[in-house]
């Protein structure tokens, strides 16, 4: 069975112009087109299935500072700020709680690196609480174990990835936006030199500003108009049981299975950062730019298959404008869960935590997580496009950052005050031989 998601009432029909045109209706594109249509702009948002329905809804939930990067800690501090005045400025329910989250562990080493970070986050104002042995073995007294220590992050929390991209979809719609489903944008028209029209399966949308916000599609759809953007994605497999469990934390992490409540009750199991490579022509075509990103993730990276190759999001194909393209073919990027983690992953949190057992597994399913080489976002202007913008690669942690993403994305095509400094993200870094360290997941 699939990620949940919940499915919503869009637009019928496509506007023959707007101010702007948000291209993909996961997490980044839904709040984009939020702030924008705030900012009184008449907003269009293509989605080319349903909203959410890719790596949005197939996430664990977690909207967290904790152990970011530096590049992207102001980002995820001004997220969770704008995850609750959402709720606030609209009354739609996105599931965000700061239940804060509870990280454990018997590794010294990895102790002292939460402990160094801890000391990094007080310089930017983020308060995080180191757990000695007691205070760890007390808040993990649902795995009955001791503990060396641990991590409280009390200011993070959880969004539900079943009901938070709808919830800013139905907002766009009450702010007048358009809202259309099953319609695939195929590209984008020019007028000397700078951007003129979207280009969708239904029409063309006139507009001189468009957002590519399409995920682990983003860079074969650059592809069309000449702009190399390195992105690689690997599959991810996770699962979530049924409610019953008592007394379990909200969110936790370990290094061998992480738990996070989900808004019905039941929890999500995953083991983090593990995935399968689904080589494909495009990560072949960038497989030099990612040396450093997979040296350092290679342990948790195991091969997959040739699932990669048939659902084409990585196609190094050029497409026409006027014929069905891979996007259409596609419509939601499923991938198959590999079984062997389903598997192992489940039987490690049974063992972790024992409440789990009165519990059945209600779903398993994969996403394709889209990276660039440094695992920090890309969100700019592509300068060759004046007019087009980028908000892709995520590398793991779009959902949590996904309202400052969305924001930041509005004040750069307003001209508005950026709500963070938007240098890190430049897509333009690519271009040069080496672009800085890989962030950690
Ligand atoms: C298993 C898993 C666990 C994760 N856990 C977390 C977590 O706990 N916390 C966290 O912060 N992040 C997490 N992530 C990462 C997070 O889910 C992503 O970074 C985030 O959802 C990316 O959002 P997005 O809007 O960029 O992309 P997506 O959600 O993938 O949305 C892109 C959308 O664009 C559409 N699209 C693409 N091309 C076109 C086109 N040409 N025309 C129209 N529509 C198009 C697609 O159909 C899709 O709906 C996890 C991801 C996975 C898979």
């Amino acid at each position: 069975m699939r990620a949940p998601l919940q499915q919503i009432e869009t637009s019928g029909e496509l506007p023959q112009s707007a101010d702007a045109v948000v291209i993909g209706g996961g997490i980044v594109g839904v709040f984009a087109a939020y702030y924008l249509a705030r900012r009184g702009l008449k907003v269009a948002l293509v989605e080319k299935g349903r909203i959410g329905a890719e790596q949005s809804s197939r996430n664990w939930g977690w909207c967290r500072q904790q152990n970011r990067d530096a590049r992207e800690l102001p980002m995820a501090t001004r997220s969770l700020d704008l995850w609750d005045r959402f709720a606030m400025e609209t009354g739609e329910d996105t599931g965000f709680r700061r239940c804060g989250l509870l990280y454990l562990s018997n590794d010294e080493a990895e102790l002292a690196g939460w402990a160094r970070w801890r000391d990094f986050a007080r310089t930017a104002g983020v308060t995080t609480h180191m757990l000695d042995s007691a205070e760890a073995s007390e808040r993990g007294r649902a795995t009955g174990r001791t503990w060396k220590g641990g991590v409280f992050s009390p200011t993070d929390g959880t969004a539900d990835p079943s009901r938070a991209a709808p919830a800013v979809a139905r907002a766009i719609l009450k702010l007048g936006g358009s809202v259309l489903q099953n319609c695939a944008a195929r590209g984008i028209e020019t007028e000397g030199g700078r951007l003129s029209g979207v280009v969708t399966e239904s029409g063309t949308i006139r507009t001189k500003t468009a957002i590519m916000a399409g995920g682990a599609w983003a860079s074969s759809f650059c592809r069309q108009f000449g702009f190399r953007f390195p992105q690689a994605s690997v599959r991810s497999s996770i699962l979530s049981v049924s409610p019953g469990a008592e007394g379990l934390p909200d969110a936790l992490h370990t290094a061998r299975i992480s738990a996070t409540r989900r808004g019905d009750g039941g929890y999500t199991l995953a083991i983090s950062g593990r995935g399968r490579v689904d080589v494909t022509p495009q990560q072949l075509r960038f497989s030099s730019q990612f040396v450093p990103m997979f040296l350092k993730r290679w342990r948790s990276l195991g091969p997959g298959g040739l699932q990669g190759v048939r659902s084409g999001h990585e196609t190094l194909r050029r497409w026409r404008l006027d014929r069905p393209t891979p996007m259409e073919r596609m419509r939601i990027l499923d991938p198959a869960p590999d079984q062997w983690t389903i598997r192992l992953t489940h039987a490690r949190a049974l063992e972790l935590l024992p409440d789990l057992r009165k519990t059945r597994i209600s779903a398993a399913w994969a996403g394709y997580i889209d990276s660039t080489p440094d695992g920090v976002p890309a969100i700019g202007e592509v300068h060759s496009v004046p007019g087009f913008f980028l908000a892709a690669g995520f590398s793991g942690h779009g959902f949590g950052i996904g309202p400052g993403a969305g924001h930041l994305v509005a004040d750069l095509v307003t001209g508005a005050e950026p709500i963070v400094d938007p240098t890190s993200y430049d897509p333009r870094r690519f271009d040069a031989s080496s672009w800085g360290k890989v962030a950690d997941f």
